[in-house]
């Protein structure tokens, strides 16, 4: 099985070393545009998951820039259901996550004066400048993932890995497992030169993990009442089966 590139492979780099015969790939955008398309011809309704997977599969090596991007990409595909919604009026849209990450934005990484500052680049508070980011073609992302002054991100949970904190123009995994010892060991192709981040993780563990924080959910229109407290993660399952008039079999009681 092969996954889909993620944006920045995709719709910036276009490396075709990445990309190989994969040149026609589509976007999260063009994907949901197609599911309505064919599921608003059902006369009863339809149930439509649209999920953002790589910003889950891009946090794990520890990969903040093409996280983000497929965030956007999320964000437009969201964008995309909320205006079919509107134009229907008959359209609950729920947008949540499955889990937290342990990724943050901590300030942003500004290299104007030293080319490779290392962590002495990293603003926080006040002293983190706006990033210097420009979306000339005005699609909603920036053209260029590597300015000047980019996203500081920081990660809660991590292997023993190199950081140079400025993207990096081709994936690498921040730690690769040795099969002889069965210990993670940082990659040294990634940011070969930066300082050693010292993990906190087991030693087998290559990647970040996922974390427990409670996670947001958003609703709009019909039935999105009732997402309007702190839900048990069950609930959200009722509260569109309702949204739905779907009726459900009786609880088994024991
Ligand atoms: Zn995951």
């Amino acid at each position: 099985m092969t996954n889909l590139n993620v944006y920045i492979d995709r719709e910036i780099s276009k490396d075709p070393a990445v990309l190989k015969e994969y040149t026609d790939q589509p976007t999260l955008m063009e994907m949901t545009q197609a599911a309505l398309r064919v599921l608003e011809k059902k006369k009863d309704g339809f149930f439509l998951l649209i999920e953002g997977a790589s910003i889950d599969k891009m946090e794990h090596p520890l990969d903040g820039p093409r996280a983000t991007y497929d965030c956007i990409e999320l964000d437009q595909a969201v964008g995309i259901a909320k205006k079919w919604a509107a134009e229907h009026g008959d359209t609950l849209v729920v947008v949540t996550a499955d889990h937290n990450h342990s990724m943050s934005i901590v300030g942003t990484h500004d290299r104007r004066d030293n080319p490779d500052p290392d962590r002495e680049g990293n603003g926080v508070y006040g002293d983190a400048g706006f990033p210097t980011y420009v979306d000339s073609n005005g699609d909603g992302f920036p053209d260029d993932p590597d300015p000047d002054v980019q996203l500081f991100y920081g990660w809660s949970n991590h292997p023993d890995h190199r950081d140079d904190f400025q993207h990096n123009a081709t994936f690498l995994q921040p730690a690769l497992v040795d099969e002889a010892t069965g210990q993670s060991e940082p990659n040294p192709e990634r940011d070969p030169k930066a300082m050693l981040q010292i993990g906190n993780l087991p030693g087998e563990e290559s990647n970040c993990v996922h974390t427990v924080e409670d996670v947001w959910i958003m609703a709009a229109g019909p039935g999105s009442q009732r997402f309007n407290a702190v839900l048990d993660n069950t609930e959200v399952f009722f509260a569109m089966a309702d949204a739905m008039q779907l009726r459900l079999p009786a609880p088994k009681r024991a």
